[in-house]
């Protein structure tokens, strides 16, 4: 049985009539650089997180760049984030050429740990990067805690978290402003590259929306440097259409993450995902944690069958050759260390059926069951 990680062609098929139609509009009016669909999806957006603007780029990697450059962040400062994370995290901070701090994570989460932040404060500290991993939010109540006691940036990395909540209140929506990514195997995904910042404040508001086109509020008339970076009108068009399904496939794939949870605890060895007291889980991600070094016996073993996985990530960006400048060793994040080496993501999508969960598992279950014969 062949199983992939996300299935884009089955949702597009259920979508068909719709997309194809919304595709149809933009190309017809012959608008597609920051048209009416963009500040239609815009708003939208906007209603959907509860904030006051929402900005659309080109990409999350762009969010989160314009989004840092917009709070204020200069070259020499500090911005506290987490190792475990996507690149692009870290990446932006530098292109800003402020420099990553990183703070080891939290094992239960694998997002940032609020009791390790403060130590890595600095007089060049402006912010917080917070990351909600795998779709999981970060302890947003004791980071913000922390940015209001140093008078820190709080920006959200919400590209695998857009639907996720914090005590009731949606990611993206906590922070000085939060970046989302529209990549095709997010929550909500475009067909091609998509981004967006959302904040509630209308200063940081204006400056993304002169950042994301060459600096300009009029055109041909430049304040700033700025970038080439929208969110084109037909993705837009095509994000509005799926926004409207967002929370019917969220509860789709909590349902089925539960699943995958009870069939899971079968098992010895596999610990499956958390999710804290305060936290709605969006499962962007389902990803386990695999003892005594077994994860890469079982990804093996899954791939020969067909099963598609993958490990987010397996190394910690301090470990990095990019980032071997900054000067940290192995050892230095424990909990990120050992995170890169047992975790693994199963497939997880809305059209997934329990059938097909119930073969991964025995899969798993075999497979564990082997290793421990030989060991
Ligand atoms: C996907 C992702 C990004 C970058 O988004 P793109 O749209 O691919 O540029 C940033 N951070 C995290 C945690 C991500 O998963």
């Amino acid at each position: 049985m062949k199983i992939p990680l996300v299935d884009l062609k089955l949702q597009y098929k259920s979508l068909k009539t719709e997309i194809d139609s919304a595709v149809g509009e933009v190309i017809e009016r012959g608008e597609f650089i920051l048209g009416p669909e963009l500040k239609a999806f815009e708003e939208d957006m906007a209603a959907y997180l509860d904030v006051k603007y929402a900005v659309g780029v080109a990409s999350g990697t762009d969010a989160l760049e314009l989004a840092l450059l917009a709070c204020g962040i200069q070259p020499d400062d500090e911005v506290l984030t987490t190792p475990f994370t996507f690149i692009a995290t870290a990446e932006t901070i530098a292109k800003c050429g402020a420099k990553p701090v990183f703070v080891d994570i939290d094992p239960k989460t694998c997002n940032i740990d609020p009791s390790k932040i403060e130590a890595k404060i600095t007089k060049k500290t402006t912010a917080i990067l917070p990351v909600h991993l795998y779709g999981h939010p970060a302890d947003m109540g004791q980071i913000t805690k922390i940015a209001r006691e140093h008078n820190l940036k709080v920006i959200e990395d919400c590209a695998q978290a857009l639907g996720a909540k914090h005590k009731g209140k949606k990611v993206g929506s906590i922070g000085n402003a939060g970046c989302l990514s529209f990549f095709p195997s997010k929550v909500l995904g475009a067909y091609g590259d998509g981004g967006m910042v959302v904040t509630d404040d209308p200063a940081v508001a204006e400056k993304l929306e002169m950042l994301r086109n060459h600096g300009s509020k009029e055109k041909y008339y430049h304040l700033v440097h700025g970038f080439n970076s929208r969110l084109d009108s037909l993705q837009a068009a095509i994000l509005r259409v799926k926004l409207r399904y967002l929370d019917s496939w969220i509860e789709l794939r909590r349902q089925k993450a539960s699943h995958y949870s009870k069939l899971v605890s079968q098992i010895d060895g596999i610990e499956s995902p958390w999710e804290a007291p305060y936290a709605y889980h969006c499962f962007n991600y389902y990803t386990l944690r695999f003892k005594e070094q077994r994860r890469d016996k079982v990804r093996e073993f899954l791939a020969s069958q067909g099963i598609a996985t993958a490990i987010y990530y397996p190394l910690s960006l301090h470990l990095q050759e990019v980032y071997r400048y900054l000067g940290y060793k192995p050892g230095d994040f424990p909990q990120s260390e050992l995170a890169q080496a047992e975790v693994l993501s199963l497939p997880l999508y809305p059209e997934l059926t329990e059938g097909q969960m119930e073969e991964i598992i025995s899969l798993v279950g075999r497979c564990c069951r082997e290793e421990t014969k030989v060991r």
